[in-house]
């Protein structure tokens, strides 16, 4: 029998590949690869070429043969192919952590990183060696024996404790519900909320309306409900969650867990040489050091909160007027927020979709890059899918063919939600000395055409599908050739969304929407006056987000540079004094966000939770550098394509930057971006 996933392909051959051809390929190949490895690991000298040069042959077979399985899974799921995927992936898991702990291997890349030839290898080269040293630094593979054992206990307990975590807020969402008999007490809940709301109830056997603490049934009783009293119930529920506070008080209580993962988290920054755990989260990343990232979440609240100040007054008056209420408390700020959002902005999405037509807005995104950057984009002749919604386009500079892509917009049954972009193939020189193309997976879930209309996006999908597409052209517009920094390989978590977020801005500018934009029936594009009211829209309240988002960032990353496990309450004590420097809504005494706080304690944002403000910043002042020479300035966009596109990971972020922008990041762009300044 033949399994496509063991041959080579130029492209993946999705109509072949079934799943029965998973984990017999899975197997084979990690079984050669293992042995291929430690036949590397026999020579007595190692260089490039007989080390890193084959191990990047190695991993791109895998990649090659898992890549459209995990990209199957996720857009044409099957029972049989989620079980294939769900087998493989533990082995491929145990796989990289083998991989990963191989004292051996470590040192074979440190004997080149030492050696003679270190010195006169490329730039994209050296980059990938200190990169491999460094992720097998901090897996602790560089330790004394008993350090060593300590560093594994440690970790082990770690990822026991995060997801002890996450339960917990899970089990604490689950067991809060609100079964509400009249819809009279439901008085201002969208039909949506209702009908929802009314299938829960109908699901238990109950009449009426049942409500849990789940996002989608949470979020509509505090945005519209009317009744106060009712929002404050919803909202002491929900910040209370897995805590000593409210309705569950002391079950499923987070508060020792966080204690223990704090201190841990100390000792094992103490082992790797760190003075604290930010050293650990910062050191692959673009932030150079703690200093820098207070100081840069301090400058922006610092700059951001008299805007937010001032829309909280605004917010104030106009609840005492429309509504006379005398406070406005925080489970009352979504609710006027958005009583004050329809007063100010009468604009809706179904007003906008007719001007985005879906064939229209994907030809005026191409045309936006073409003006940027001199490619050609263009749709290729048949090349095996795995649906038939999906099309397929090369990408052309100066008359050659330097990528292509997978374009999946619609959702449809059995596809996964959301949008993102994914890779297919990395660009790199193979082993035989042959150019490998790049190839994106760029998935959205958009509302598919309906008879003969073609499909009409929001305003919002248009700006998913730029950022998709921005982070696809930094996979594919790369001219590096070493796979492991090739494309958005080996960036930085803090500025991967760097290209994805500064192409969105053409989505917002007049000339820009001139392209993009087009009537289904007339072809008319987007009115000025719609035009000025989205951008109002779009800044609405954003001193008061940003405030939000810049409590939840300092207090994350303060915890990790202060936390001492020797004191007590400190956990409470640091987010008071947050929320005292940036924050202008006040919490009651009773809320205990920081207990459901997964990004941090349940998932993989500790002393990371910053990179969000971090990479609008940089997108944004990136993008105003075109605002200042032109947005279609073609000099202008060659030299984004070749200080940020076309490098990929093979330099250090920040250089990359400076190489585009002249000078260090500055936050006054992000700051008139959102009508701030
Ligand atoms: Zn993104």
């Amino acid at each position: 029998m033949t399994n496509p996933l063991l041959e080579k392909h130029e492209l993946p051959p999705f109509d072949l590949i079934k799943a029965e051809h998973v984990m017999p390929a899975i197997d084979e190949i990690l079984a050669e690869n293992r042995a291929r490895v430690e036949a590397l690991l026999t020579q007595d000298d190692f260089t490039w070429e007989t080390l890193i040069t084959p191990l990047e042959e190695l991993d791109d077979r895998l990649q090659q043969a898992f890549s459209p399985v995990s990209h199957m899974n996720s857009v044409v799921n099957t029972p049989e192919l989620r079980d294939a995927y769900n087998d493989a992936l533990p082995k491929l898991s145990a796989y990289h952590t083998e991989m990963g702990q191989k004292a051996e291997l470590f040192k074979a890349y440190e004997s080149i990183y030492n050696g003679p030839e270190f010195g006169n290898l490329e730039q994209p080269q050296k980059k990938t060696i200190e990169n491999a040293l460094r992720d097998f630094k901090l897996s602790g593979i560089d330790l004394p024996e008993k350090e060593k054992k300590r560093f594994a206990e440690i970790s082990s307990r770690l990822s026991t404790l995060s997801s002890q975590f996450s339960d917990n807020v899970l089990d604490a969402t689950m067991a809060w519900q609100k079964h509400i008999e009249n819809v009279e007490e439901l008085k201002g809940l969208p039909d949506s909320a209702l009908d929802q709301a009314r299938q829960l109830a109908e699901k238990k056997e109950l009449t009426g309306f049942l409500f849990t603490l789940d996002f989608p049934s949470y979020m509509p009783v505090v945005t519209y409900a009317e009744d106060s009293n009712l929002r404050r119930e919803f909202y002491e529920a929900f910040t209370t969650r897995a805590s000593d506070q409210g309705p569950n008080a002391g079950q499923w209580d987070n508060t020792e867990i966080i204690e223990e993962i704090l201190t841990l988290r100390q000792e094992l920054a103490r082992l790797l040489g760190f003075e604290n755990y930010s050293g650990v989260s910062l050191a692959p990343k673009m932030a150079k050091d703690s200093e820098q990232v207070l100081s840069f979440l301090r400058e922006l609240s610092a700059k951001s909160k008299p805007a937010a100040e001032a829309e909280f007054a605004e917010l104030c008056q106009f609840a005492l007027e429309k509504f006379s209420a005398v406070e406005v408390n925080a489970w009352d700020t979504s609710f006027y927020s958005e009583k004050l959002k329809e007063h100010k902005f009468s604009i809706s999405e179904e007003e906008l979709k007719p001007y985005f037509p879906a064939p229209h807005v994907i030809n005026g995104m191409f045309e936006v890059v073409r003006r940027l950057y001199d490619i050609e984009i263009s749709a290729t002749e048949e090349i095996s899918t795995w649906h038939s919604d999906v099309k397929t386009y090369n990408i052309m500079k100066e008359g050659r063919l330097v990528a292509r892509f997978y374009l999946d917009l619609y959702a449809r049954e059995h596809k996964q939600g959301g949008a993102w972009m994914d890779d297919c193939r990395v660009r790199r020189l193979t082993s035989s000395g042959e150019l490998q193309l790049p190839v994106a997976y760029l998935t959205c879930n958009f509302t598919p055409p309906m008879g003969d209309q073609p499909a009409l996006l929001t305003h919002d999908e248009v700006v998913t599908l730029f950022h998709e597409f921005g982070h696809g052209l930094h996979h594919m517009m790369t001219k590096i050739t070493c796979g492991s920094v090739s494309g958005i390989n080996g960036v930085s978590w803090d500025a991967v969304e760097l290209p994805s977020q500064f192409m969105e801005n053409w989505c917002w500018e007049p000339e820009a929407l001139q392209v993009i934009s087009g009537h289904f029936e007339s072809g008319e594009s987007l009115p000025s006056d719609l035009l000025e009211k989205m951008l109002a829209a779009k800044t609405y309240s954003a001193g008061m987000i940003t405030a939000r988002q810049l409590e939840f960032a300092l207090f994350d990353f303060r915890l990790h540079v202060e936390y001492d496990p020797s004191q007590t309450g400190q956990v409470q004590k640091i987010l008071d004094e947050v929320r005292q420097e940036v924050a202008v809504i006040s919490a009651p005494a009773s809320n205990r966000f920081q207990n459901g706080f997964s990004h941090v304690f349940g998932g993989g944002y500790a002393a990371g939770y910053y990179s969000y403000k971090w990479a609008e910043v940089l997108s944004a002042d990136a993008f105003a550098r075109f605002k200042e020479d032109g947005i279609f300035n073609r000099q202008t966009g060659e030299k984004f394509l070749a200080t940020v596109l076309e490098q990929g990971g093979s330099l250090d972020a920040m250089d990359l930057f400076v190489q585009f922008r002249g000078r260090e990041p500055q936050i006054e762009a992000l700051l008139k971006q959102d009508g701030i300044i």
